[in-house]
């Protein structure tokens, strides 16, 4: 187990003005625009995505900001408001996957898929700035990417749609980064809007938005970042990802996706009792996502918090990839007044998310807090996310 040591910025990002102004100053001359990014939550459907089922993360108020200007050259120059790598230049026919550093290999890898696809991107000048955490299971390099990837679509008219920017972004992340991940974390920053929540089916790519109000409720969703990455992480996750192939074969279907719960009896006869219960979670999981959407056009957010506790208690018991530190969050956050909270993200470390009355946030806040230090646990970061708006052009 380890803990990660940096701080998530909590500062505002730079006024859009601003970052215009250091662009000036750092490449000599202006921008031809600034582009912004979300990161997201997944409010639930958790581990479906590889078993083509479905997800419903949201885009939140923190965001990647890139000032970009097109050059006349084939040469890529990168600087970032954060980090300590100063400029950074490349040169475009040299972009080759796992060659690019830090969070240069984020843009990059954009530059690249796009460059892949027979899109000619031009030689740039790119700022980046970004205050969505990272680590935090917010997917900090996504909103990078998105940022870009706007950018880049817009500046070489490229006329790319949502779709074709998902995946484009995934080529990125999977070929270029080298990160195994899937398509709701670009699918949730380049679809979200301001209120909403984009519920994605991760077999055909099919989104559509479904309200998701949090404030007009009176409640907020923090956002409990326990700090804690278990070191067995990865194989965790290639045995689950395992074990859901091996129960699909076994049931005789394409993915999980294609069972539903009135097929989990049948399931309990055929399958070994692990294999069983990660059948039953990501089954059970795909109905909770269902049920969350109908509820959140229906009677709202303050009717979704059972689904949310139950979802965590098949992650905890079912797929077991909850830790003490995560279950300890939701177990408290409960317990002081939040109507619904779940592990989010892949588990075995990671962040909580709290469904929680805007007059109790400070209570939950304060208790869970305390309850980490009785435990010995090191101190969690609390912070509010909203559902917002998805990538768009600032300036
Ligand atoms: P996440 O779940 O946040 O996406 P990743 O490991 O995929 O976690 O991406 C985090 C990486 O993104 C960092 O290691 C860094 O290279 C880059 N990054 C993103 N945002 C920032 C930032 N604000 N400051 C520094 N690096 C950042
Ligand atoms: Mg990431």
């Amino acid at each position: 187990m380890s803990t990660r040591n940096q701080d998530h910025n909590q500062a505002a990002p730079a006024a859009p003005q601003d970052l215009v102004r250091r662009f000036e100053q750092e490449f000599g001359s202006a921008p031809d625009g600034v582009w912004q990014a979300p990161g997201r939550v997944n409010l639930i459907g958790e581990h479906t995505d590889y078993n083509e089922g479905f997800v419903l993360p949201f885009a939140i108020d923190r965001t990647a900001r890139v000032a970009v200007a097109v050059r006349q050259d084939a040469t890529v120059r990168l600087l970032s408001t954060f980090g300590d790598q100063g400029m950074v230049t490349a040169s475009l026919e040299s972009l080759r996957p796992g060659a690019a550093k830090g969070w240069t290999k984020y843009p990059l890898g954009v530059v690249w898929a796009l460059r892949e696809r027979g899109i000619d991107v031009p030689g740039l000048d790119l700022l980046l700035d970004s205050d969505v955490p990272l680590g935090a299971g917010l997917s900090s390099s996504h909103a990078i990417e998105c940022a870009v990837i706007s950018a880049l679509n817009e500046l070489t008219g490229a006329g790319l749609g949502a779709e074709d920017m998902v995946l484009a972004t995934q080529r990125a992340e999977n070929d270029f980064v080298g990160a195994p991940t899937g398509i709701m974390d670009q699918s949730a920053s380049l679809r979200g809007s301001k209120g909403r929540a984009v519920f994605l089916d991760c077999r055909d790519q099919t989104a559509r938005l479904v309200p998701f109000e949090t404030e007009p409720a009176g409640l907020v969703l923090l956002v409990i970042d326990t700090k804690v990455s278990h070191s067995h992480a990865d194989g965790g996750y290639a045995s689950r990802r395992a074990s859901c192939e091996l129960g699909a074969e076994i049931m005789g279907v394409k993915a999980l996706r294609d069972l539903d719960v009135t097929d989990l009896e049948e399931a309990s006869g055929l399958l070994d009792e692990i294999t069983f219960r990660r059948v039953r979670h990501v089954v059970t999981e795909n109905d909770r996502v269902l049920q969350t959407v109908e509820l959140l056009a229906g009677r709202g957010p303050g009717a979704i918090g059972p689904l949310l506790d139950a979802s965590h208690a098949s992650m905890r018991d079912d797929f077991e990839i909850s830790c003490p530190e995560l279950d300890l969050a939701v177990d408290t956050a409960r317990a002081n007044g939040a109507i619904g909270a779940r592990m989010t993200g892949g588990g075995f470390g990671g962040a909580a998310i709290a469904l929680t009355p805007v007059d109790s946030a400070p209570t939950v806040r304060d208790a869970v807090a305390k309850a980490f230090a009785d435990a010995g646990f090191a101190a969690p970061e609390i912070f509010t996310v909203s559902p917002a708006a998805g990538a768009m052009r600032i300036a």
